[in-house]
């Protein structure tokens, strides 16, 4: 009887030493989750596939406009010779800008328009160019830019300004002012597309508006054949100015183009889903 009492108390104090010992040491399994984790998986069937939204630009067509050309300085006369741009009289095209060192503006601006056209088309627009760096050999005329910019949606000119004061730096946003007779049907849609395009490039490329032309980044004029010729909403971007040496750098960097590029698309896309929301 002794020796049975003996085990039983041994084995009660046991217990008590595993009750006061439940939190020390290892921690207790979780005897649910281990069955859960180690039991094979059930197979549940796969939930209908969700269809992919449409892209943002889906049947939107898109001109990108680069300005100037290779050729036009070698096609001085055809370039420089005065034509009727609407009310307007002014040359067909011009050489354009350079930074110091001579870097011209028609390869900055070939150079982005091949980017933002690969960005565009990603977000499902088509893109149509007013030139490439091979064709035409010279311009086009500031008329023909129009011309072919009223085969699309939505027109954008991408240029880089030459104002020769040393503290002029940043970029600006041309929106068409009215001009009787011409500007009346995109007057108000061009600003949205400017305001966007405005509020992209100092979000996304955390660009510096112009500080030497314009209101924060934007300014309207009614002189420029490009615009007052089109039919469809259409600004033109200054992206910085070539001949300050800051700016000179920006506009050259692979990586600055890149982001002026994500933020000309975010533009759009942002100026055509306003449209879309307030045409429902
Ligand atoms: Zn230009």
């Amino acid at each position: 009887m002794s020796s049975l009492r003996r085990l039983m108390r041994s084995s009660l104090l046991l217990v008590l030493v595993g009750a006061f010992c439940a939190g020390c040491g290892e921690p207790p399994i979780d005897v649910a989750a281990a069955a859960t984790t180690s039991a094979p998986r059930a197979t549940t069937p796969m939930p209908p596939a969700t269809p992919t939204p449409a892209k943002p630009l889906a049947g939107i067509t898109v001109s990108l406009d680069p300005g100037h050309n290779a050729g036009n300085a070698r096609h001085a006369t055809q370039v420089n010779r005065t034509i009727q741009a609407g009310p307007i009289r002014k040359a067909c095209d011009t050489t354009g800008a350079a930074t110091r060192d001579g870097w011209p503006e028609w390869r900055f601006t070939q150079e982005l328009a091949t980017r933002v056209a690969r960005r565009l088309r990603a977000q499902g627009a088509v893109v149509l160019f007013t030139r490439t760096a091979r064709a035409p050999a010279w311009g086009p005329c500031i008329t023909e830019r129009a011309r072919l910019g009223n085969r699309a949606d939505v027109a954008v000119s991408l240029h880089a300004d030459g104002n020769l004061s040393s503290r002029a730096r940043g970029f600006h946003v041309i929106r068409p002012t009215f001009v009787r007779g011409y500007t009346g049907d995109i007057v108000r849609r061009s600003g949205t597309l400017a305001t966007q395009l405005r509020d992209a490039l100092v979000g996304t490329a955390r660009l510096t508006p112009s500080t030497y032309i314009g209101r924060r980044g934007m300014i309207a004029r009614g002189d420029l054949g490009g615009l007052v010729l089109s039919n469809v909403p259409k600004v033109f971007v200054e992206v910085g100015n070539m001949r300050h040496p800051t700016d000179a750098r920006l506009l050259r960097s692979t990586r600055q183009q890149e982001l002026v590029a994500a933020a000309i698309t975010q533009g759009v896309v942002r100026w055509h889903a306003a449209e879309v929301a307030a045409t429902g």
